[in-house]
């Protein structure tokens, strides 16, 4: 049985993960152990899979702006090419702001969705814009300098036009409030949901992702998809994107995976919606490759009606040591299946093929990078990890990353109550943390299932943060069960206390660190954070099973009761996993928008003080190793390389550079 221990062990070398800081932002860089140990063959399938990872990334920009695409080159041609006073303070702010663009692939911030406030003047822009040569200026063989500032300039410097990315707040039209390039103008949300579900058929028990790969628009009065595909919309990326994987083929760890890589292309090739899935079932069940990665439309987040894919891509290898930890799970996912507190009826009587590991990145790209996730579980076609299970990871390298970076800054000090806590923390907090994103990722997002009948998309806008609470609930719940130390993944009964610590420290409090002042939660995995924090502690305040206490003017959370917050955990997962299985709608979204929605506006001034005070920026994401491939004199490939020197700056220029096939305007 596998044991590990509490402290991770640390072979420290010089090595600086910051990068760059700026606005709310933290630039970490990560290690790739053990790849120069890697064959040749198995490094050359990496590198066309990472090439293909950056290929798509101007589609990401596109989807999250009409014309975020245009604004990002008109202002890297600024940052290039501009002659005037680099040193001021107005240029400095363009340049902050290129920064934030790149980093959240558009001009609406990655997390909290809201368009970026310039801090230059829209008279500096025009200046700026003015004195370049005409040719150094995006689209200038279709307006003249004038006709684009006139276009430009209310897009970045009006706050009513574009204001926020994805809108699902209130009842209003979320189509129309959001800048998203889903849909084409002049569409409704009535229209867009009479639209797919009119393409549903009521008993088809394998449907398609409906709408996932296609912007919608309307011609001549009626509505019609623009499929992105070689000969669709994004043709000239998704052409690289194809072309890097018909190479990654020739190098693939066996014929299973070559048949997978080769699905993949096919499906870029058609744009149907059936070989996605055929591709997806293909991909699920190849459990046996060392390397692997996810390329393609897949998170719905960004769609205001979850339909639409977000482009990504990751490419990574198996962490052998570290997945012994996360099979020992899997191995046991139909135990943890029928022990969940959820009535019997809503649990899987068969749990299927959950594959689990532990994976060191490689490579991040689309809309897993610069921010990126910890843990992956994919796919999210309901029907496909019905009948064939679900491949889940937990990122060891980037979590060890985040780790390192973050020792010594000062958060423990100022946000933890008291000793005792910070003891546990530092002695648990890594291990927990990890324990929580497999238990989330390999079981979590697997368990349970919906009544005969209940849709997947039941829920509405409320489906991602639901879902994301119904994974985290199942990792909180059984993070303190005896099982954990049975197994040998928690050294003793103590440990699971630092990850609820964290847990109700940072959805009661911390994370609120990252809304901006006055405004409320959106984002679904913080929404879904502060609807678990807030309901447990609502729920256990007459026990003061939580509390949070004043000290000299600062707050902190006090846990009284651990184990009656892991009954109280339980309880909300029979809550949440009821609301799926049934697709309880108007529960759904009472219980996001009484408990993860509003925001303690004191409490947010407070933390936001704290950390400034700390100077610790909020948001924290990666700029990828820079991947070469080394050739002898005779031209061949002998070796590829990473290289670990390349600025954030310098890594987005050159992907501007190097991969940037989208025209500026697409339609
Ligand atoms: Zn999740």
């Amino acid at each position: 049985m596998a044991k590990l221990d509490a402290q991770t062990v640390v072979t420290e070398q010089a090595f600086d993960y910051e990068v760059d800081r700026f606005a709310d932002l933290q630039i970490l860089r990560y290690q790739v152990p053990g790849f120069e140990r890697l064959p040749l063959k198995r490094k050359l399938l990496l590198y066309h899979l990472s090439e293909a990872a950056l290929a798509g990334r101007d589609i990401l920009f596109d989807q999250h702006g009409f014309y975020n695409l245009l604004l990002r080159r008109l202002l890297e041609a600024i940052y290039i090419y501009y002659i005037g006073d680099r040193q001021s303070a107005s240029f400095r702010a363009l340049e902050t702001y290129l920064k934030r663009v790149w980093f959240a692939s558009g001009i609406h911030h990655h997390y909290a969705e809201d368009k970026f406030v310039p801090e230059f003047s829209a008279e500096y822009l025009k200046s700026c814009v003015m004195s370049l040569d005409p040719k150094q200026i995006p689209l200038h063989d279709r307006m003249s300098a004038g006709e684009l500032l006139d276009l430009i300039v209310p897009i970045l410097f009006d706050s009513k036009v574009m204001p926020k990315r994805t809108d699902q707040s209130g009842d209003r039209d979320h189509v129309q409030h959001s800048s998203v390039n889903f849909y084409g103008s002049g569409l409704s949300e009535t229209e867009v949901n009479r639209f797919y579900e009119q393409l549903k058929t009521a008993d088809d028990e394998t449907p398609v992702s409906f709408g996932l790969n296609s912007r919608l628009v309307k011609e001549n009065g009626s509505l019609k998809e623009i499929v992105w595909k070689t000969d669709g919309m994004y043709s000239a990326a998704i052409v690289r994107i194809v072309e890097e994987l018909k190479e990654a083929e020739s190098y693939a760890d066996d014929e299973d995976q070559k048949n997978v890589i080769a699905q993949l292309a096919s499906f870029y090739q058609s744009g149907d919606l059936d070989a996605f899935d055929q591709y997806s079932i293909s991909w699920v069940k190849d459990t046996a490759s060392k390397d692997d990665f996810v390329n393609g439309f897949i998170e719905t987040y960004s769609d205001p009606l979850g339909r639409k894919g977000s482009w990504e891509s990751t490419v990574y290898y198996v962490d052998e040591e570290a997945t012994k930890r996360t099979r020992l799970i899997a191995s046991e996912a139909q135990w943890f299946e029928d022990h969940s507190p959820v009535d019997p009826s809503f649990r899987k009587s068969q749990v299927k093929g959950i594959s689990a590991r532990a994976i060191t990145m490689v490579m991040l790209g689309g809309d897993c990078y610069p921010a990126t996730p910890i843990g992956i579980n994919l796919p999210n076609s309901e029907w496909i990890r019905r009948d064939y299970g679900s491949k889940s990871v937990t990122i060891e390298n980037i979590t060890e990353a985040y780790d390192k970076a973050s020792a010594g800054n000062g958060f423990m000090e100022e946000f933890i109550g008291s000793d005792k806590e910070r003891d546990l923390l530092k002695r648990y907090g890594y291990i927990t943390d990890n324990l929580h994103t497999d238990l989330h990722e390999c079981l979590g997002h697997g368990s349970g299932q919906l009544l005969p009948g209940v849709q997947q998309d039941a829920l509405g806008a409320y489906g991602s943060t639901l879902e994301e609470a119904r994974a985290d609930l199942f990792g909180l719940y059984y993070l303190a069960d005896f099982k954990m130390l049975q197994l040998g993944l928690l050294p003793d009964a103590e440990a699971y206390k630092a990850g609820y610590y964290k847990y109700m420290m940072n959805g009661l409090l911390t994370q609120l660190v990252r809304i901006e002042k006055g405004k409320d939660l959106e984002e679904a995995h913080m929404r879904n954070r502060q609807l678990i924090a807030r309901w447990v502690y609502e729920k256990g305040l007459k026990d003061e099973v939580v509390v949070i206490v004043r000290k000299e003017g600062k707050s902190f959370v006090v846990i009284n009761d651990y184990e009656a917050l892991r009954r109280l955990f339980g309880a909300l997962l029979g809550e949440v996993q009821r609301i799926k299985s049934e697709g309880d709608y108007e529960a759904g979204k009472n219980l996001v928008e009484k408990y993860g929605t509003i925001v303690d506006k004191a409490l947010r001034d407070e933390m936001a003080e704290r950390y400034e005070s700390l100077h610790l920026a909020p948001y924290k994401g990666f700029v990828n190793p820079r991947m070469e491939l080394k050739k002898n004199a005779k031209d061949e490939i002998v070796d590829v390389t990473l290289d670990y020197t390349e600025g954030y700056t310098e890594q987005m220029l050159r992907y501007s550079r190097d991969y940037s096939f989208l025209p500026t305007i697409n339609s």
